[in-house]
């Protein structure tokens, strides 16, 4: 852990509570460095607790008990100041601005293992770790649809749908009542507000990138798979409460 760079951008957490989430972001910038310069620029008035190089590399900016400055306006399961609920992770990529690429496989290890430590050590649900996109539907769109979110799931950091025969079965139900489908959305944690087929973009980008993928370019809309895998989650994270 590499502590030469530190950020002055931070504040108290509310209420001084503990973390109790994980928000996953990609920098978007041209080098790692220029991002840990900006993280650490008093001007930007930005800031993430860690970030981690390709190579692995991670460096610790923010004390985890300190409040950073990396989501902005958000709302994950009823909470709209994400800054203190979460620890923020930034993971060194150009991002769609200047090129995006594939995670190196040194990169994803590092970030697993921070994530793994900090679940641990904060007793953070893996269905409370999870991407600025999914707390930003509107805003953001990191870390994007090549973020490896399967194989952290793999290792118990977020969660990945399962769905089974009686998933597809009431997600056929399910499509045909929007209304309802929103409300199943809302209670993962998306923002009710969000328009839903915004929502299910957001969804798919996470949790279904093959479907993101061949969307691209067109709204997304409500399909069975997309349903049943949103069923298979809302089970999943209530096994684990
Ligand atoms: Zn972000």
């Amino acid at each position: 852990m590499f502590k030469k760079y530190k950020s002055p951008n931070f504040n108290a957490r509310d209420g001084g509570n503990a973390p109790n989430m994980l928000l996953l972001h990609y920098t978007g910038m041209q080098s790692a460095k220029a991002a840990l310069e900006r993280l650490c620029d008093p001007k930007s008035e930005l800031s993430a607790h860690y970030v981690i190089e390709k190579s692995g590399k991670t460096h610790h900016l923010v004390p985890d008990d300190k409040r950073a400055w990396h989501a902005g306006k958000s709302y994950w399961s009823g909470e709209i100041d994400i800054n203190s609920a979460s620890i923020g992770i930034e993971i060194v990529n150009p991002g769609h601005e200047f090129g995006y690429q594939e995670f190196p496989d040194k990169q994803i290890n590092a970030t697993i293992a921070l994530c793994q430590k900090l679940m641990e050590h904060y007793s953070i649900s893996p269905a409370r770790v999870v991407g600025h996109s999914d707390v930003a539907i509107t805003r953001k769109i990191d870390p994007g649809h090549l973020f490896p979110w399967e194989r952290l799931a793999r290792d118990g950091v977020g969660l990945w749908p399962s769905p089974v025969e009686m998933d597809y079965q009431a997600a056929e139900d399910l499509i045909l009542n929007t209304d309802a489908l929103h409300e199943l959305f809302a209670g993962f944690g998306y923002d009710p507000s969000a328009d839903l087929n915004e929502t299910i973009q957001a969804f798919h980008r996470h949790y279904a990138p093959e479907n993101f993928q061949s969307h691209e370019g067109t709204p997304d809309q409500p399909d069975i798979a997309t349903a049943a895998k949103l069923l298979s989650l809302i089970r999943q994270s209530h096994e684990i409460e």
